[in-house]
């Protein structure tokens, strides 16, 4: 279990408690800040420990000894300047890690500025998750792995069922290649020639955007 790894989260929000709780479940310990004593009383249970206090207050933070904590996410949105202060009263007291959501550009590029380690911004994020899914009806989920490369699972279509990964020849065809299969009774990792494709699988996919792209629409029912 890595519980190892110390979170507070500044901000319990609909964002900063879903990432709170969502960390308590991978089994860490998670600190939660809020200034609202009504918020904090609604997740005293669920999370390892909670505050309400005004995280804008240096002499708060440094009395809860947030230099100790190993990643410190800032989940506040409307109000940017409590945003910005506390993320850079978090670098300043000597955070490793500091995550910050942003709302708008300007925001981010603020929270960049003064040293924020990694910028979210769920909101625009999520709105190209789902256009991308609804414009590419296969793609069930993907990683970007830089602006060029992705790892995308597709679901296998109808067209594909019972074709061999030799016959189809993916990377030969359009570039990218199937790492992995995934099957109702387990998965395929590294499949060869062999392998054999079927309707109800998801492929694993590696490969630029656009050779992923030309490989989705060739193959779609
Ligand atoms: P959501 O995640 O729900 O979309 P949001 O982006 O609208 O949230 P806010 O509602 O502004 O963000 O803030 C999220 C939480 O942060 C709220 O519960 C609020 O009480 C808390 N908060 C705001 N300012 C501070 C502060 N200075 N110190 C501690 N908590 C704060």
């Amino acid at each position: 279990m890595p519980s190892q790894t110390q979170y507070a989260v500044i901000g319990l929000g609909r964002f900063g408690s879903s990432v709170a709780k969502q960390l308590m479940k991978h089994g860490y310990q998670v600190l939660g800040i809020d200034e609202s004593e009504e918020i904090v009383d609604d997740l005293s249970e669920a999370l390892t420990h909670t505050v309400a206090a005004d995280a804008t207050d240096e002499d708060v933070l440094r009395a809860l000894g947030i230099r100790n904590f190993d990643v410190v996410v800032v989940a506040i949105g409307s109000d940017i300047q409590a945003s910005i202060l506390i993320a850079i009263l978090c670098k300043d007291l000597g955070v490793k890690k500091v995550v910050a959501k942003a709302v708008t550009e300007l925001h981010g590029r603020v929270l960049e500025k003064v040293g924020v380690d990694r910028i979210i911004y769920p909101e625009r994020d999520m709105g190209i998750r789902v256009a991308n899914q609804l414009a590419t009806p296969n793609l069930l989920d993907y990683i970007e792995l830089s602006d060029k490369y992705t790892i995308a699972e597709l679901s296998v279509p109808s067209k594909l069922d019972g074709v061999t990964l030799k016959d189809l020849d993916p990377r030969a065809r359009y570039g990218c290649s199937i790492v992995a299969i995934n099957k109702t009774d387990g998965v395929i990792i590294a499949p060869t020639a062999a392998d054999t494709l079927q309707e109800r699988d998801v492929m694993v996919v590696i490969g630029t955007n656009e050779q992923i792209e030309r490989f989705e629409h060739a193959v779609e029912d």
